[in-house]
């Protein structure tokens, strides 16, 4: 059957991780792709992400797999030190042997270098439109086909619509309405400093977390050894509002007062121009109504506790432009798919995540007593077994 040109569209409303990454899996199938982005270019924010194991596959089948190698660092082990005496906690190996027994490494990635490749790949297909400053404000459903409308006055018309807008996604918004996302009541500093200037006595070519009562600092190497990616987390009283340098300055000294020496030293390197509330969204059925679907963030954002969030919006890109494939022109059914596929395996994120932020990243006296007893007794392969699930990856379906 020829299909006409609003049957053959797809409309992606967000350019971020999973919009990009689900506009090539659907042209990879035949689709002509809307991708509209508010921004006023496709870009990422410019520090690191780390991505698990469990994203190669995908990105195999995006044929974006050796361009994301090509820009990686490959740490040998995640470190997890204790915030006050330094000690290491736990790590996972992620060393060759961690290769092997998932087939693929663990990857730290410059974000504007995997958001460039991305946008390159999408632009090997013709049929892929990034759409920019076009911010989506609503959409109508008309049974068998939508119109997506833009602040600007735009109507972009396809056979179904996709959320991939993020943790305050407007297509939720208008799809759920169950309002903002839980803040936390903590918030992120992010930097970037050349490598040899990270401070002395701290391990430079791994992974690490320094985990501490209602604060902790993660930090890893980015662009072949040569940046060093710093994000400095805590919990204030002040996370929703707009300080200055001087006040955000005053909290983190008073914050991290305690910490160790090497905490408090990469705590004074850091870009205080801005910050990050960090949130997440309570796990729920339902991401799909009629002609419209929710995807990455959107659906089931996280927080990054696993560094799991765009590892998880990855996966959903190969496997919802599967289930849009199997279903055969049944949207609707496709979509109900690819949540049942989907749910478990995200909220599981979700809920681990919360569960770690609070007994392995932020504990404190007893619970950290508790905690490195318990972590430090386990082995390599004691840590690993405990990420299988999660690093040996999601089933794309061959049918549903
Ligand atoms: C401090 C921190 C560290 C993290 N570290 C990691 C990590 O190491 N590993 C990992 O896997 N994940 C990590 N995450 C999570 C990860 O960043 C997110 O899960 C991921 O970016 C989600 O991708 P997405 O495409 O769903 O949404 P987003 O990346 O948020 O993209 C949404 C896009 O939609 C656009 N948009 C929004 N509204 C509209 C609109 N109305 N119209 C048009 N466009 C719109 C936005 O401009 C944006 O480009 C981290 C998060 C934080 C906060």
């Amino acid at each position: 059957m020829v299909r006409s040109d609003t049957d053959n569209t797809a409309i992606i409303v967000g350019g971020g991780i999973g919009g990009l990454c689900t506009a090539i899996a659907l042209a990879q199938n035949g689709w002509s792709v809307r991708v509209l982005e508010q921004a006023p270019q496709f870009g990422a924010i410019g520090y690191g992400i780390q991505l698990g194991p469990n994203v190669f596959p995908m990105f195999e089948r995006l044929g974006v797999a050796q361009a994301v190698r090509a820009k990686c660092v490959f740490p040998g082990n995640v470190w997890m030190y204790d915030a006050f005496d330094g000690q290491p906690v736990t790590r996972v190996r992620t060393d060759a042997d961690f290769v092997q027994r998932y087939g693929h490494p663990y990857v730290v990635i410059h974000r504007v270098d995997l958001h460039n490749l991305l946008v390159a790949q999408c632009l090997k297909y013709p049929a892929i439109h990034l759409d920019e400053n076009a911010a989506v404000t609503s959409f109508e459903d008309f049974g068998d086909h939508v119109v997506v409308l833009t602040q600007d006055g735009r109507r972009v018309e396809g056979a179904f619509v996709v959320g991939a807008d993020g943790i305050r996604s407007r297509l939720r918004t208008l799809m759920i309405g169950d309002g903002d996302p839980t803040m936390i009541g903590y918030v992120a500093h992010r930097t970037i400093v050349p490598l040899d200037q990270a401070p002395t006595g701290v391990n430079r070519q791994d992974v690490a977390l320094w985990g501490g009562p209602g604060f902790h600092i993660v930090h890893y190497p980015l662009r072949d050894n040569t940046m060093f990616n710093i994000v400095a987390v805590f919990r204030t009283d002040t996370f929703s509002q707009k300080g200055d340098v001087e006040s955000y300055r005053a909290e983190l000294q008073a914050t991290y007062k305690d910490a160790h020496p090497a905490m408090r030293d990469m705590i004074a390197m850091l870009d205080l121009e801005r910050r990050w509330p960090i949130g997440d969204r309570e796990p729920r059925r339902g991401w799909s109504q009629g002609r419209a679907v929710l995807i990455g963030d959107a659906a089931h954002a996280t927080l990054q506790s696993l560094a799991q969030g765009a590892g998880m919006a990855i996966e959903d890109s190969v496997i919802f432009a599967q289930c849009v494939k199997l279903a055969g022109g049944d949207h609707p059914r496709a979509f109900k798919a690819f949540e049942k596929l989907r749910l478990a395996r995200t909220a599981r994120v979700q809920y681990e995540s919360r569960f770690m932020w609070n007994y392995f990243y932020h504990t404190d006296d007893v619970e950290s007593e508790a905690r490195n007893a318990a972590y430090r007794a386990r082995s390599d392969e004691d840590v690993w077994l405990c990420l299988d699930w999660l690093y040996k990856g999601a089933v794309v379906p061959d049918r549903i």
